[in-house]
C-alpha cells in the first residue's frame, strides 16, 4: 500500500509499504476515506518541526472500516469512523480517569502521523491498523459529512476542549482566540455556539479573520494586550510571544489555553500572571475522551465546522497539494 511520507520541508511522497494485519483479536484494520493535515502538520511541512524526516504523516480522519478481530464489537467491516490521533488502550488507570493521550498500556507519545512511541503510521496511508479498537474508535453519527468531520480525530475535539468546558464554568464569558489556523476558527464557531457574550479573533491572515467573523467574531491582524479585556483566551499560534499577548490581556483570574506545539523557546510574563491571577494549561489533548461531546455539538446544528474546509481535493493528488499553503485542505476518495 502507499503511505505518504515527509521527506523534507515542503516535500511529502508516496512510499510502497507492506499492508498493515491485525495483530490481535481487539484491533481492526480502517481505510481513511476523509483526512486533513492538522495544524501542527502544516507546521511540520514548513520545515518548522522537530523530528527528523522521513516519517508517514497525517493524524486527522473519517475512515472506513474494513477488517476488525474476532473480539472487536463496537464497530464492524463497513462503519464510518472517526480515528484519534493518539494511540489509547480505554483499560489502564489513566485511560479511565480520561487522560487517554498519556495511555501507560502504550509506549508514551504513541500517535499515528509523528515517529513517537512507536512507528504507528500515518493516516494519509491507504490502510492503518487500530489496536485497541472498541476504546479508540467513535462511529461518525449519522448525519455528519466525513468531509467537514476529518478534523474529528484531533483539531475539532481540541478546539472544543479549549473553550466548552470554560464557558460552561463562566457562562457568557468573553473569549478571545490569537491562531494561526482551523483551531482558532473551531474555537470562535464552538465559542458563539455556547454563548459566549464576545469572541475576538486575532490573525495576520485574512482569509482566515473573514472565516472569524463568519463565525460572529470580531477581528484584527495583531493583538494590543487589553489588560482585564477577555475571561478566556486560547491560543493556538505555537508561537510563545503570542502566548503572552494572550495571557497580558486576561481579567483577574482568567483562563489561558493554549494549544501548545512552541517549537521555539520564549518568556512569559510570570509576574503580570501573577498579579493578574492567571491559569494557564498547555496540554497535549486527551481526545477520545471528550471526542463524544464534540461531535455531539457537531451534530446539533449550532456549529459548522464544514465552512473551515478550503479545498477538497483527490486522495490521488496527497503528494503535490498537501504541501501547499491551504488553510484546511480536505483529502477524499471513495472506500466501499
Ligand atoms: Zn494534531
Ligand atoms: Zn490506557
Amino acid at each position: 500500500m502507499r503511505e505518504l511520507t515527509y521527506v523534507a520541508r515542503r516535500t511529502v511522497e508516496w512510499r510502497e509499504v507492506p499492508e498493515p494485519r491485525l495483530r490481535s483479536d481487539g484491533e481492526a484494520i480502517v481505510a481513511p476515506v476523509a483526512a486533513t493535515p492538522c495544524d501542527v502538520d502544516s507546521a511540520i511541512l514548513a520545515g518548522h518541526g522537530f523530528i527528523d524526516p522521513p516519517f508517514a504523516l497525517g493524524h486527522e480522519c473519517v475512515a472506513r472500516v474494513v477488517e476488525t478481530g474476532d473480539a472487536v464489537t463496537s464497530v464492524a467491516p463497513g462503519d464510518l469512523v472517526v480515528v484519534p490521533w493518539s494511540i489509547n488502550c480505554g483499560g489502564c488507570d489513566r485511560c479511565r480517569a480520561g487522560l487517554t493521550a498519556h495511555c501507560a498500556a502504550v509506549p508514551h507519545m504513541a500517535m499515528y502521523g509523528a515517529p513517537l512511541g512507536g512507528d504507528w503510521g500515518g493516516l494519509f496511508s491507504d490502510l492503518a491498523r487500530v489496536p485497541h479498537a472498541d476504546a479508540m474508535l467513535v462511529p461518525l453519527p449519522a448525519g455528519l459529512d466525513p468531509v467537514a468531520m476529518a478534523s474529528a480525530s484531533d483539531n475539532w475535539p481540541l478546539a472544543w476542549r479549549l473553550v466548552a468546558p470554560h464557558l460552561k464554568a463562566r457562562p457568557g464569558a468573553r473569549v478571545l482566540v490569537v491562531a494561526r489556523g482551523s483551531v482558532g476558527l473551531y474555537v470562535c464557531d464552538i465559542a458563539r455556539a455556547l454563548g459566549a457574550s464576545a469572541v475576538h479573533y486575532v490573525d495576520p491572515d485574512a482569509e482566515h479573520r473573514a472565516l472569524a467573523n463568519g463565525f460572529g467574531a470580531t477581528t484584527a491582524e495583531t493583538l494590543e494586550p487589553t489588560p482585564h479585556g477577555f475571561d478566556i483566551a486560547v491560543e493556538a499560534t505555537g508561537r510563545v510571544e503570542q502566548l503572552a499577548l494572550a495571557v497580558r490581556s486576561l481579567t483577574p483570574e482568567g483562563i489561558c489555553e493554549s494549544a501548545g506545539n512552541h517549537f521555539r523557546p520564549g518568556e512569559l510574563p510570570l509576574l503580570d500572571m501573577y498579579l493578574t491571577g492567571v491559569t494557564l494549561r498547555v496540554a497535549r489533548d486527551n481526545v477520545r475522551a471528550h471526542l463524544p461531546h464534540a461531535l455531539d455539538l457537531a451534530a446539533s446544528g449550532a456549529v459548522a465546522p464544514e465552512k473551515v474546509v478550503s479545498h477538497v481535493l483527490d486522495w490521488d493528488d496527497l503528494p503535490s497539494a498537501l504541501p501547499e499553503n491551504h488553510l484546511k485542505p480536505v483529502f477524499t476518495r471513495a472506500v466501499d
